[in-house]
């Protein structure tokens, strides 16, 4: 069977040099908080293009205490509202309520899935203190439009990069294009960890120092509390890992775009849409999506074939039981794309011999 993602062949790829890491950290005797933070936050602050990068405890986490943060700061205050694609992974949506802010979630655009800039407008109230945007699958979202509407609004632009490290907008990286971004290192992520992890990246000192806070307690002194914070950091193991591998990223985000271009080439088959790229720095492939009308069908198709597929997401936000209240909203666009919606194999693993199987039996379909 050829699988969505083979974790074990990943980390077999550089198993040498991470297993030198967490033997010493291991043998160092340091767990927490230590240089190994201090390490990896200096070199992943310095590959997204930030002047900081806080470790915290998972993706999810990143994503609240930035806005816990700019809460703590007066920013922003329970009842603001904060602009949301509709179609995103849950965490996006968790990150503003759990903060007692409001989310207006907006339609995304068909061709990239990503928030459909010219519907942002009409979404912004005397409330609306931030957009969030989340650069889906690995792709990236920011336009220069949505950037001048934070300007003209004067509202933050907070970025959900858990899919994109190392995606580019000309020659910057998400996770420098707004006021905050939040990033996970989920073992699946293109930069994984070893279990959950975290990072939020900034320019702007005082909300790193916020979120570092948050995220320790609310403690900036040893047992002094000025916030009331939770546990939520970065474990020493996890940041030796992330670091090491934070190293091969860029060539691993070389290979999926070399798998994605072959998936695009030559998937010929009418019933299905390929991605539409239209500049290859913009997207890191975290996941390549393709869409079919009959994906159910399609997908146990594949599955009989020994090709193992995911759907991100088989649900979408405003249909799901803990946001009852959205029940009976309607978002065509964000609803067939719930619908459609199949991710194919990706990973820097795979061998050219799987990629062309799994082109050969996607063209070779038909109900
Ligand atoms: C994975 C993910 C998150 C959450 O990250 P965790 O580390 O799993 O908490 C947030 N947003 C998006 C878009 C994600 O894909």
């Amino acid at each position: 069977m050829i699988k969505f993602l083979d974790l074990q062949k990943v980390t077999a790829k550089y198993a040498d040099e991470i297993h030198a890491a967490v033997n010493r950290v291991v043998d160092s005797g340091w767990y927490l908080q230590g240089e190994e933070n201090k390490k990896f936050e200096a070199d992943y602050a310095e590959y997204i293009g930030t002047n900081f990068a806080v470790g915290c405890g998972n993706g999810l986490d990143a994503l609240i205490w930035i806005f816990r943060a700019y809460v703590e700061m007066g920013v922003m205050k329970p009842g603001d509202e904060v602009i949301v694609p509709a179609n995103t992974y849950i965490a996006s949506i968790l990150a503003i309520t759990e903060n007692g802010l409001k989310p207006v979630l907006v339609e995304p655009s068909l061709e990239n899935y990503q928030i459909d800039d010219s519907k942002i407008e009409d979404a912004i109230t005397e409330k609306t203190k931030a957009i969030l945007i989340v650069h889906l699958y690995g792709q990236c979202a920011y336009t220069d439009k949505i950037g001048e509407l934070c300007r003209k609004y004067h509202l933050k632009l907070v970025e959900d990069n858990a899919q994109a490290h190392g995606c580019m907008y000309h020659g910057r990286k998400t996770g420098s294009l707004g006021d905050a971004a939040g990033h996970s290192f989920y073992p699946g992520k293109n930069l994984g960890a070893f279990g959950d992890a975290g990072a939020v990246t900034t320019d702007d000192e005082e909300l790193a120092k916020v979120v570092r806070a948050v995220a320790n307690y609310g403690s900036q002194r040893k047992y002094v509390f000025k916030y009331q914070g939770r546990n939520s950091r970065l474990d020493e193991i996890q940041a030796a890992v992330l670091d090491t591998k934070l190293k091969h990223l860029d060539e691993d985000i070389a290979i999926r775009k070399q798998v994605a271009k072959f998936y695009i080439e030559h998937i010929a088959n009418p019933r299905i849409i390929t991605p539409v790229v239209k500049d290859w720095d913009a997207h890191v492939f975290h996941i390549f999506t393709i869409r079919c009308a009959q994906r159910d069908a399609l997908q146990q198709y594949l599955t009989e074939n020994g090709i193992q597929t995911v759907i991100h997401y088989p649900i979408p936000p405003h249909k799901q039981e803990c946001y009852k209240e959205w029940n009976n909203l309607s978002f065509p666009i964000t609803e067939q794309i719930h619908r459609e919606e199949l991710s194919l194999p990706m990973s820097p693993v795979m061998t050219e011999e799987e990629v062309k199987k799994v082109v050969e039996v996607v063209n070779g379909w038909n109900l």
